[in-house]
């Protein structure tokens, strides 16, 4: 049996992992990823100061180790490879592409400079190569930081530490010599709906009371007007409000940096200052309303404050990208399936042999560790599905190799991959960080042919 995975995020991996330990049939899994670099978040979202997280890598190397993997990398579904080619080298094919488009605010002056996607800041601070020419001016001293989830607290936290706790860390070397230079002092974390609604895990909510030089700021107004009955608050909802309440109970310190949570508000527009960049944003205060179905939406007021800002950085979700070919879900922002298995969006009929795991499949929910037993799901949908497809004559395992190198493609393998890996980490000793990262495509080509 022979699967194509497109995308080595964690979903790609652990889906590589259930296929690979199959005892009914030797399974060949190749995995493709636009980037010549594997692991897709792990590498180019969890945040640097989080390299506990980023050791789930080793994992995934194990993976990569067995004899029936192979890596190609550099090559970009939908560009340099069609779904059709696919399959016609390939029994199965497993979309893992993730999410990589942001979702938008949809507010008045949200193009103006310094308004921008915390895609773009977390992709620029992490060295991914499609933003290491982002223009990030941290001249300003005020940042709003909108949304409500840890995307928000790890753009806010990485904003507010100071150079040497970056440094240790293998953030991108051009972020740290613009964080060195901050002129960032608050930073403001603004959430729709309220505490109780506050996607946060504990863990990272936690860590803002222990950065070295940046303390939380919880208006004791902010905690009142919660909605859920407190029995029926989730272990999460507890921790997460017991934290808050630490916060806002703390006297203020003497840390230079402060990190502001206010919820209940909706941007309503960005402010343009004399600069041409931002100045401010206007906010409109909510209330939130039970609906039937038990879920808590946020009505605005009408009451509108300014809050003055220099920068805005929206963390509002993420949504998959449209690759061509690939079915698409308009209304989930996903790869059209049901249950993982691939569907045309208008007919709803199952389109044989394609499957997808991951961000995806399901939008941006879940952690590295849930994509272990998702993707074994769908794996298990791909053995039931796949009965006697075996015996389908394919093409020369090479042909697909000789088909990348005809478009002119310079396919990264895993083991040239661990030749960027050694020199990125030789690079870090430099400065005492796990590894510096090559953010140039090009430069990693071009030292993989000297090699
Ligand atoms: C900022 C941020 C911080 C996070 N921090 C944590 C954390 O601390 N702990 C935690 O457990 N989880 C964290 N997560 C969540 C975790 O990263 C995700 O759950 C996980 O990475 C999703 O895996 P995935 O495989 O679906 O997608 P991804 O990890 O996004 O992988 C998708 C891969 O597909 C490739 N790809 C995309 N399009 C194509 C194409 N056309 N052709 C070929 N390849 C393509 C990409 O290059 C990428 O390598 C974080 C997420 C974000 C955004």
């Amino acid at each position: 049996m022979r699967v194509a995975i497109i995308g080595s995020g964690p979903s790609g991996f652990y889906a590589a992992e259930a296929l690979l330990k199959r005892t009914d049939e030797v399974v060949h899994v190749d995995m493709f990823d636009r980037l010549p670099t594997p692991y897709g978040l792990v590498r180019g979202g969890v945040a640097p100061d989080h390299q506990n997280i980023k050791a789930v890598t080793r994992i995934y190397e194990k993976t990569a180790a067995r004899p029936t993997f192979r890596f190609f990398g550099n090559v970009r579904l939908g560009k340099d490879l069609t779904v059709d080619d696919l399959r016609r080298h390939y029994h199965q094919i497993v979309y893992a592409v993730g999410n990589e488009a942001d979702r938008r605010l949809g507010i008045p002056g949200e193009g103006v400079p310094r308004c921008t996607p915390a895609t773009v800041f977390i992709g620029w601070y992490n060295g991914h190569p499609d933003y290491r020419h982002a223009k990030i001016d941290l001249s300003v001293s005020r940042v709003a930081v909108v949304g409500n989830g840890n995307v928000a607290i790890d753009a806010a936290r990485i904003l507010l530490r100071t150079p040497a706790e970056l440094e240790k860390t293998d953030i991108a070397a051009h972020a740290l010599e613009v964080l060195r230079k901050s002129q960032v002092r608050e930073v403001f974390i603004l959430g729709r709906r309220g505490p109780e609604q506050a996607s946060f895990t504990s863990v990272e909510l936690e860590e803002l009371g222990e950065m070295e030089d940046a303390e939380p700021v919880v208006a004791p107004g902010e905690l009142v007007g919660l909605i859920i009955p407190e029995a029926a608050r989730s272990k999460q909802q507890q921790k997460n409000l017991k934290i808050l309440q630490s916060f806002a109970e703390r006297p203020l310190g003497t840390k230079s940096k402060k990190l502001h949570l206010r919820f209940l508000v909706s941007p309503t527009e960005v402010i343009c200052g004399p600069d041409d960049g931002v100045s401010g944003l206007k906010l409109e205060k909510n209330r939130l309303e039970m609906q039937a179905d038990g879920t808590v939406a946020a009505r605005g007021t009408g009451e509108i404050e300014a809050l003055e800002v220099g920068m805005v950085l929206p963390a509002i979700g993420f949504s998959a990208e449209r690759i061509s070919g690939v079915p698409y879900d308009e209304k989930k922002r996903v790869i059209a399936n049901e249950d993982g298995r691939v569907i045309d969006p208008v007919s709803h009929l199952t389109i044989p042999n394609e499957y997808v795991v991951g961000w995806a499949r399901t939008g941006p929910q879940g952690l590295i560790g849930s994509h272990k037993g998702a993707s074994a799901h769908v794996v298990a949908h791909m053995v039931t599905d796949g009965t006697g497809l075996a015996e389908k004559v394919l093409p020369d395992p090479e042909a697909i190799i000789n088909l990348l190198h005809k478009q002119g493609v310079q396919v990264v393998s895993f083991n040239d991959w661990k030749q960027l890996d050694d020199v990125e980490v030789a690079r870090g000793v430099r400065r005492e960080s796990p590894r510096d990262k090559i953010v140039d495509v090009e430069i990693m080509l071009s030292i993989l042919g000297q090699h």
